[in-house]
């Protein structure tokens, strides 16, 4: 049996990590049909659009996404191809784990944190307008229903991964009503899983106690925004943007991104590192019920990362590029293979 994914590369870096990622997803020996698009600005370019509406049928029939950063012109230009692909699909869960691999020098060591960042509203929408020249207006919505989606797929998750502890982040010392709602939303369905120690933290403080001690937190669970610039702060605590993956979950579809940008300091040059993208394609095999499969990559990109002259630049010692780095991993599995014969 073949798996239908949606591909879309993207841009910057998205490229070079997607190709590393499809070619040891292929070695493992699951079979893909791909249907691979462009979006954002390269997709304008050619058809006008950007986002054709070829790739939202593609996903609206594959069901599954595997998706490489595509870049958001900063200040000006388009909104957000992301943000934009999240809402049409009502992908609602940003799951994010944050996990130490072995052999990788970190800051902390056997960290297991899992964010939780709802995808679909909060100031990260982009609705803003300019009120009169010199005055804009950028609108924070948060919904009862959105909250309570949110809180109960976290908890939900909890109780079936028996994880132990959950925190809501929030400004609500400030943001009263909207901040405040998302907090009431997430106590009443915190009562209903009496197993699960609940906790809040106010975003800033939770900044300064991660850094203290992030060991004190489990789950974490949080509006749009929060999400996005906790998850670049805890990337920081497992080796970096290289290494962080991340699911965005709907009822319906699912779509399996790396928590990085594009990176266009170091786009085209064969040195990013495809980690986050492939740890982002493990969590899509295991959504498609390919354990096996995303075992076997696991234990490839354990024994690579034994030797640092394989591994790509960010990481102290690596010598190698984001193609080299995946052969090593694709040589690994080969091996594995030829010794289990
Ligand atoms: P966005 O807001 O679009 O998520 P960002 O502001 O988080 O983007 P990135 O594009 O992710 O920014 O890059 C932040 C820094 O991390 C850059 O210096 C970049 O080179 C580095 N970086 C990001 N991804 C990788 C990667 N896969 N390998 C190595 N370095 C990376």
């Amino acid at each position: 049996m073949s798996h239908k994914v949606t591909l879309i590369p993207g841009d910057g870096i998205g490229p070079e990590v997607s190709q590393a990622t499809v070619r040891i997803l292929e070695a493992t020996g699951v079979k893909f049909e791909w249907e691979s698009f462009a979006v954002g600005a390269d997709a304008f370019e050619k058809h006008g659009e950007y986002i054709p509406k070829e790739v939202i049928e593609s996903i609206e029939r594959t069901h599954v996404g595997l998706k490489g950063p595509v870049t958001t012109p900063v200040g000006g230009g388009f909104s957000s191809i992301n943000v934009a692909l999240r809402q049409k699909f009502e992908l609602y869960a940003n799951f994010r784990p944050i996990r130490n691999l072995p052999h990788i020098p970190t800051r902390y060591p056997d960290v297991d944190l899992i964010i939780v960042r709802e995808n679909t509203e909060s100031l990260y929408s982009g609705l803003e307008h300019e009120v009169v020249p010199g005055v804009v207006e950028s609108l924070k919505i948060i919904t009862e229903k959105a909250s309570t989606r949110i809180a109960k797929f976290a908890f939900e998750y909890a109780r079936k991964n028996q994880r132990k502890k959950i925190h809501a982040i929030h400004k609500a010392n400030i943001m009263k009503l909207s901040d405040g709602l998302f907090l009431r939303c997430c106590r009443t369905v915190a009562k209903g899983f009496p197993e699960i120690t609940y906790g809040e933290h106010i975003v800033d403080n939770t900044c300064m106690q991660l850094v203290m001690n992030p060991y004190q937190y489990d789950m974490l669970v949080m509006e749009n925004l929060y999400g996005d610039i906790i998850s670049d702060l805890c990337a920081a605590f497992v080796g970096g943007l290289g290494f962080v993956p991340s699911a965005n979950l709907g009822d319906h579809c699912a779509i399996f991104e790396a928590v990085h940008g594009s990176a266009p300091d170091i786009a085209g040059k064969n040195i990013a590192n495809p980690t986050a993208l492939l740890r982002s394609g493990l969590l899509m095999l295991r959504h498609l019920g390919e354990f096996d499969a995303s075992t076997q990559i696991r234990n490839a990109l354990e024994k690579v990362y034994r030797h640092p002259e394989k591994l790509t630049k960010d990481i102290p010692g690596g010598q190698a590029g984001t193609s080299q780095f995946a052969d090593a991993v694709i040589e690994e599995m080969e091996k594995a293979k030829t010794a289990s014969v």
